[in-house]
């Protein structure tokens, strides 16, 4: 697999983040985003990467998502932090995100992305471009789509990964782990509801393989 230095990882992700920030609204709630920040500080504190800045923000959109960038930056949707309805769950889905880091899933990823781009460095994807021309580029190397609140998700592997190392993170932060498990049996039982889907989650892995081996973790770790 291709090897992607850290510094170009940390230059793209301060990219997409920019461009992020700048087409798509903050949720102005103070409320909200101390919430978010008391059980954010919980995860990376235990994370072991405390070399990164981390920065939680909640955008304002409908969407059930969150993603995370390489340099600890961490988008949560507005629908994402009303659905956490308890702090557990909300550590659950932070946990996850944060896992993605500590496992370093992007560089993995953005290796792959460059292992299909024939002929073309990272610098070339991330600053060939003119007036931000290839932010687009970038944006999709992190699994962003074209507009907010369409991801792309990691592999399966990395994803059931993610919520494995995700229930870790929070034990060792004093949080209950089964919130987790309770996240996804309501995400669920919000799908059979609606008949379809959460769009973005559509794609994860099977929400039923998961929440077995969620289970599983919480449960064989006890
Ligand atoms: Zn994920």
């Amino acid at each position: 697999m291709a090897f992607v230095p850290d510094s170009q990882l940390a230059q793209l992700a301060d990219q997409a983040w920019a461009e992020m920030l700048a087409k798509t609204p903050v949720f102005n709630s103070p409320v909200i985003a101390e919430r978010l920040a008391r059980v954010a500080a919980r995860i990376t504190g235990v994370s072991g990467r405390n070399d990164l800045s981390w920065e939680f923000v909640v955008f304002d959109s409908p969407e059930l998502n969150a993603f995370v960038l390489p340099n600890g930056k961490v988008a949560v949707f507005r629908g994402m932090m009303e659905f956490a309805t308890s702090d557990d769950e909300l550590g659950a889905v932070l946990g996850h995100e944060v896992a993605h880091i500590v496992s370093r899933h992007p560089a993995e990823r953005v290796s792959q992305q460059l292992a299909a781009q024939v002929g073309m460095t990272l610098a070339q994807m991330a600053f060939g471009g003119e007036n931000g021309e290839n932010a687009q580029l970038v944006a999709g190397i992190f699994g962003l789509g074209a507009t907010y609140g369409v991801l792309l998700p990691y592999s399966r592997t990395h994803e059931l990964e993610a919520d494995r190392l995700g229930v870790e993170l929070m034990r060792k932060a004093g949080m209950e782990p089964l919130g987790a498990v309770r996240f996804w049996e309501r995400m669920i039982e919000r799908k059979e509801r609606q008949g379809a889907p959460p769009e973005a989650l559509s794609s994860h892995p099977a929400d039923e393989r998961r929440l077995t081996e969620l289970r599983g973790a919480v449960g064989a770790s006890r």
